[in-house]
């Protein structure tokens, strides 16, 4: 079986797994934690990173960091991971769902104006989501596929509007938006997940980058239970959402090679779009001209069945699969406020990812690309 999207393990995991054991720094300290932050910041263009037990939780740190909580609203784009909602509904929070923008599939910023400039109104200080009368709190874009959303554009409104950004950034590192890292891409915090199926790993965790020294003091603190001092004292309802020395040992391993992972995501990518270039009903994921993309997953556009070429090449051993159902879509959302979703819609049960793991073989992709030809004529 060709699988979709496998860890490649190759460098220094295994050595750094054993000098965990070795020196007992087992938990949410040690060399590894620190070393997986400083790694992070600097792949990022980011000052400070805060290593966090998940990519999700780090998002509900950025998002309580950004002074989200109780009955807030965060706008957010409906074609992304459930898990970015979910950290949203973790601070008590509600995801107001928006449509993406067809050339990108990442947020459309003129969308975005035109909602806050006619469902929001400035009451009391605050910025009112109209008809339930929720505080507009943020604005969540998410780089879908590793592809960065139109941050100038989405930066500007936020700006007009008062309003912090939280980027869920999970699977772009390595990223650019008009040359710049996903660090300095115009979001308040951005958040990485260091998930298994991501292009750097540490089995589980992520990461929390920013630039203001102040507020990324405030995410690690309330990452660790808010504690200050010595002694068992606490300053607020803080979390455990910390990163173990374990993961980062993994993290660190990969971020070594973070540079020839991406570049490997990139050339995969590049290789599928070039062998599926005029075949018919066939389109490739999109390529905005401010994007430099990780290339997290590769795939293709479908006008046909996207379930009948998966089975497809599921006889021939080859793993692939469909993408994100929208979130307005999913039963945990279904009352969310959301605007019209044309492009969602329109788009996300004709999107197949392929075998893409850094470490496929050009034999391997060359299988999948006349598996999906031969199934496709
Ligand atoms: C992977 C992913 C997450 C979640 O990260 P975890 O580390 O699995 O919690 C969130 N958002 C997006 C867009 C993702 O791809």
């Amino acid at each position: 079986m060709i699988p979709l999207c496998v860890p490649n393990l190759g460098g220094n995991e295994a050595a750094y797994l054993q000098e965990c054991i070795t020196s007992t720094f087992v938990s949410s300290v040690g060399p590894f934690v620190d070393r997986l932050a400083s790694l992070t910041a600097e792949a990022a263009g980011a000052a400070h990173a805060v290593p966090t037990s998940s990519g999700t939780t780090g998002l509900q740190l950025a998002l309580v960091a950004a002074g989200v909580g109780l009955g807030d609203l965060v706008v957010l784009p409906s074609f992304t991971f459930i898990a970015s909602a979910n950290a949203i509904s973790h601070c008590g929070a509600r995801p107001w769902l928006m449509d993406v923008d067809a050339g990108s599939w990442t947020l459309d910023p003129v969308l975005l104006r035109r909602m806050l400039e006619t469902q929001a109104e400035r009451r009391g200080g605050a910025l009112r989501h109209k008809a339930t009368g929720a505080r507009v709190a943020a604005i969540m874009p998410v780089y879908t596929l590793g592809q960065p959303a139109d941050m100038d554009a989405i930066g500007a409104i936020a700006r007009d509007f008062g309003l912090p950004v939280v980027a869920d950034a999970a699977a772009a590192l390595g990223a650019r938006y008009k040359g710049r890292p996903v660090g300095a891409m115009g979001a308040d915090l951005s958040v990485f997940s260091f998930n298994g199926n991501k292009t750097v790993t540490s089995g589980g965790g992520g990461a929390v980058l920013g630039n203001d020294p102040v507020q990324m003091a405030l995410v690690a603190h309330l990452s660790t239970t808010a504690r200050v001092g010595p002694a068992y004292d606490h300053d607020r309802v803080g979390f455990n959402f910390r990163m173990t020395n374990i993961q980062a040992a993994v993290g660190v391993a990969q971020l070594e090679r973070a540079d020839a992972l991406v570049a490997a995501k990139r050339r995969i990518s590049a290789t599928y779009d070039q062998a599926f270039a005029g075949l018919a009903g066939v389109g490739r994921f999109p390529v905005p001209e401010w994007a430099e993309s990780a290339c997290w997953f590769s795939g293709l556009v479908l006008s046909s069945s996207v379930a009948d070429l998966c089975q497809k090449l599921k006889i021939q051993g080859i793993e692939a699969r469909p993408f994100w159902k929208p979130i307005h879509r999913q039963e945990p959302y279904r009352v969310a406020p959301a605007t019209d979703m044309a492009v969602a819609d329109g788009v996300w049960d004709r999107v197949v990812t392929l075998p893409c793991s850094t470490h496929l073989t050009d034999a391997e992709q060359s299988r999948v690309i006349d598996a999906v030809r031969e199934a496709l004529s």
